[in-house]
């Protein structure tokens, strides 16, 4: 799963983005001032950075250089609320990979979020293979052997957080917060009533899966 620090201090926003980034699978750890923003950026192991431009304490352009100064390559999207062309160069020149400008959607800020992470991870790909199956993300499809398959959008969620996570255990609790958000009510059997369907669709022996596969007492793993 990428890795997303949000350095943002409007408590909405950061609500709006933890709930959303969950549910595309994704893990976040929240900043809400620019000192912390800086410390918790230089610690690492984040695949990404969302930084907001206007923050208390130190701006996000002072904490995009002082990362990139202090040798952090992790790409990082700048959000304001500023129109102008030239903060937008100057938050490339401090070492922004993009740039979103506020109010955006959450749509416009995943197409960018993919579009750093496609250049870091093939985690990130758009279209990802897997036996005779492709699943093309950016346009919603399935193709088995070639051809489309139906699937409605809440097994393409599940589908897409097991491709991101080849090869790992994931618990039901996890595959629900990953696919359909974190606190929601769904239950356990639900979960696995998706599975079966999916298995149904991207397997050519269904009772006997190669892709998700069931492990006793934990949940599920998904091979390739
Ligand atoms: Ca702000």
């Amino acid at each position: 799963m990428a890795r997303i620090l949000i350095v943002e201090d409007e408590p909405d926003l950061v609500l709006s983005l933890e709930e959303d980034l969950h549910r595309q699978g994704y893990e976040t750890e929240t900043a809400t001032d620019g000192d912390q923003g800086l410390k918790l950026g230089k610690k690492g192991g984040w695949d990404l950075i969302i930084l907001d431009v206007m923050l208390p304490r130190i701006d996000g352009f002072d904490v995009a250089s002082e990362l990139r100064k202090a040798g952090v390559t992790t790409p990082i999207i700048m959000l304001t609320a500023r129109t102008q062309e030239a903060d937008k160069e100057v938050g490339l020149d401090s070492g922004a990979d993009d740039y979103v400008t506020k109010p955006f959607g959450l749509r416009e800020l995943r197409a960018r979020i993919r579009a750093q992470l496609r250049r870091t991870s093939w985690e990130a790909e758009e279209v990802l293979k897997f036996g005779n199956c492709e699943v093309d993300f950016e346009r919603a499809e399935l193709k088995r052997e070639g051809r489309p398959v139906e699937v409605t959008p809440q097994e393409l969620r599940l589908l897409e957080v097991f491709l991101r996570n080849p090869g790992r255990v994931l618990s039901r609790d996890q595959l629900i917060d990953a696919a359909w958000g974190t606190g929601t009510a769904i239950t356990d059997r639900a979960v696995d009533t998706h599975v079966f369907n999916l298995r149904k669709k991207i397997e050519q022996f269904p009772s006997e899966p190669r892709h998700l596969i069931g492990v006793r007492g934990l949940g599920y793993r998904f091979e390739k």
